[in-house]
């Protein structure tokens, strides 16, 4: 499937906001985005001119790549969420916030989404009992992930817990470290979710 090549940082110097695209890195001084807050590109310097349009694109992109989506898939949800009951905009978050690779990470059992896809992707998760290797899986209310039974043992995955175990996690997950598995309490709200994005620019952008 293909996938965004190219420097990770220059997404968010591109948003003007960290995406947490790099795990720890994301948390130090090495961030690109605090060496250099600044657009990429020859006129990244330049003045900024935002058209209604480039607002609600620039907000489309951002939520894209916080979660690593390409933007056929991005579509597809946007789709799910209008066809959903209440705002479509909540409703894409919610669906986003609810793939696998996100909730992964969210429970600290990976430094970033990227970890947290190749994980599922390397078989590392089951979800109610039974092994899941898609990371755009999207788990539900009352969805148990846990850590695989031989992964368990595993120095890398071990690793990845230990450096994650402060962590901070959100409401909507119950994560029990001791046994290695989450249960999804509920779905997030829009509060619980902490990317700053104005989704209602997203749902102008697709309703064109
Ligand atoms: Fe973004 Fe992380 Fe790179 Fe900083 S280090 S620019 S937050 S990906």
């Amino acid at each position: 499937m293909a996938r965004y090549t190219g420097a990770v940082c220059r997404q968010c110097r591109r948003e003007g906001q960290k995406l947490f695209l790099k795990g720890e890195r994301c948390y130090s001084d090495k961030c690109g985005l605090v060496r250099r807050s600044y657009a990429p590109g020859q006129h990244g310097q330049g003045r900024k001119k935002n058209s209604e349009y480039g607002l609600q694109l620039r907000e489309k992109q951002k939520a894209r790549r916080f979660y690593g989506v390409l933007e056929g898939q991005f579509r597809k949800y946007f789709e799910m969420a209008e066809r959903k009951q209440g705002v479509t905009g909540e409703n894409l978050l919610r669906i986003l916030e609810s793939r696998i690779d996100n909730v992964v990470y969210r429970c600290g059992f990976a430094s970033s989404r990227k970890e947290g896809r190749q994980l599922v992707r390397h078989g590392h998760f089951t979800v109610n009992g039974k092994k899941v290797n898609i990371p755009s899986y999207l788990l539900k209310a009352g969805d148990v992930i846990a850590i695989a039974g031989a992964s368990k043992n595993s120095d890398k995955i071990k690793a990845v817990v230990e450096a994650n175990s402060a962590k901070p996690v959100p409401k909507w997950l119950d994560v029990d470290r001791q046994n290695l598995q989450a249960t999804v309490a509920e779905l997030p709200n829009r509060e619980d979710i902490d990317l700053e994005v104005e989704e209602h620019l997203i749902v102008e952008l697709y309703s064109k």
